[in-house]
């Protein structure tokens, strides 16, 4: 048998039960380890002993950005300075940087599902991988790169921008696959296409992260490169950083690393556990980090559990792509609205490219008016503008229940990033 790094556990049972031996034990850990953590427990009236079932959890307080702001520069960390050796920091302005401490168990955990996240797209160590993220303290190029290694493949760590080398390095090294964002992804395609390069290189998978990208994006990238397969990796600096979880081949949803932490879907207003299949935001408790646990943390992002077994086998439970973030839900006339949600109305029309902006705004009436800015798809004739507007609007109106103004451009007109793209534009308050 070839090393596996998928989990112990073969049933969900024992899974659950691996869950509550290591819930009782974060709580514990957190419990005596962190003043913070403390002092939330016993404000919440409960003990570290507490926790006897799963369903215990939702007695724990949350934890949120804030608590990682007010400790800043180590916040909540629960051991002593002499057991961390590493720390990653998310970007932001001083005093709004989230820092988080690493222990050696941490970081030896966090490589272990990264080459999860392979093993799951189905490369082995034939592979070569170009690792085109960042690198250093705000960015995980280096989990990228220690799972590759762990998993066996080969690595090329290329970072990030700097197209030239990039697509030299597709050419010359003969990379199979490549991570990056799917600005960069698409900015790669595109390139490669321009200089003719298609047939020189040899890549056939692509994995994702780091930002919400539209089906239509996708499907540009990989007919431009002819790719045989795209993965989603999610990650956030709070939670270890990218590598928690990844699609499987069969792209029913992402299938989280459940052995490591619990991820609840509550109501962004009420906090309770929505129905399952429904969006909520993702609250997660961690299960084996020492460094800078997890209890509740909310992390404002905004998916939907979904139901099932995939037909892959696994027993990790999967959500489906982020949807978006609470902060970035729009309330638009009374009605919310997930960014993500527009991305999925509009990929299901042929005619228009993958990039797009929502624009809102209030007019002298006093109502609100969304217009959306979308590119026609390369080679369509303006003259369909009026036929391919209708289309836009109507299938908005049928999946979100709003009405959008919708106005086409040239492709490649809206502006592009090696980062990520700003798509809502909201400009009620200037009005
Ligand atoms: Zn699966």
């Amino acid at each position: 048998m070839p090393k596996t790094f998928m989990p112990e556990m073969k049933t969900v049972e024992e899974l659950r039960n691996h869950q509550l031996k290591k819930l009782k034990w974060t709580v514990a850990h957190s419990y005596n380890g962190s003043s913070a953590y403390k002092k939330k427990m016993d404000d919440a009236g409960l003990q570290s002993g507490d926790i006897h079932s799963l369903d215990d959890l939702r007695h724990l307080p949350f934890t949120t950005a804030t608590d990682l702001q007010e400790g800043y520069p180590f916040p909540l960390l629960s051991v002593p300075f002499s057991k961390v050796v590493r720390i990653h920091a998310s970007s932001g302005t001083t005093g709004k940087r989230k820092v988080l401490c690493y222990t050696q168990k941490d970081i030896d955990d966090w490589t272990h599902f990264f080459a999860r996240c392979y093993e799951m797209a189905g490369l082995t160590s034939e592979d070569r991988i170009q690792i085109a993220v960042g690198y250093g303290v705000w960015t995980a190029g280096i989990s990228f790169q220690m799972g590759c290694e762990a998993f066996g493949a080969m690595a090329i760590p290329a970072g990030p921008g700097n197209l030239d080398m990039q697509c030299q390095f597709l050419v010359d090294f003969q990379t199979t696959a490549i991570m990056c964002t799917a600005s960069m992804g698409l900015l790669m395609a595109e390139e490669v296409n321009k200089r003719g390069l298609k047939d020189r290189i040899n890549l056939k998978k692509m994995t994702i992260g780091s930002e919400r990208s539209s089906d239509a994006m996708r499907k540009r990238i990989r007919d431009l490169l002819d790719l045989d397969d795209m993965f989603d990796v999610p990650g956030m600096t709070e939670l270890y950083g990218p590598g928690t979880g990844l699609d499987c081949i069969y792209h029913t949803g992402i299938h989280y690393w459940a052995d490591y932490y619990i991820l609840e879907i509550l109501d962004p207003n009420t906090l309770d556990p929505v129905p399952e299949g429904e969006i909520g935001e993702m609250v997660v408790t961690t299960l084996e980090k020492e460094g800078v646990p997890l209890i509740r943390y909310r992390t404002r992002d905004l998916t939907k559990m979904i139901p099932g077994q995939c037909p892959c086998g696994s027993i990790l439970p999967r959500h489906d792509r982020i949807l978006g973030r609470s902060d970035d839900m729009i309330i638009f006339r009374a009605v919310n609205i997930y960014p993500g949600q527009v991305d999925h109305a509009l990929s299901g029309i042929e005619g228009i490219g993958s990039e797009y902006q929502i624009v809102l705004g209030r007019k002298n009436d006093g109502k609100d008016y969304m217009t959306l800015k979308v590119e026609r798809a390369q080679g369509v004739d303006p003259g369909q503008d009026s036929e391919l507007g209708g289309k836009i609007k109507g299938e908005i109106k049928k999946q979100i229940m709003v009405s959008a103004d919708v106005e086409l451009f040239e492709y490649g007109s809206l502006p592009r990033s090696e980062r990520k793209s700003k798509r809502v534009f909201d400009n009620r308050d200037n009005c």
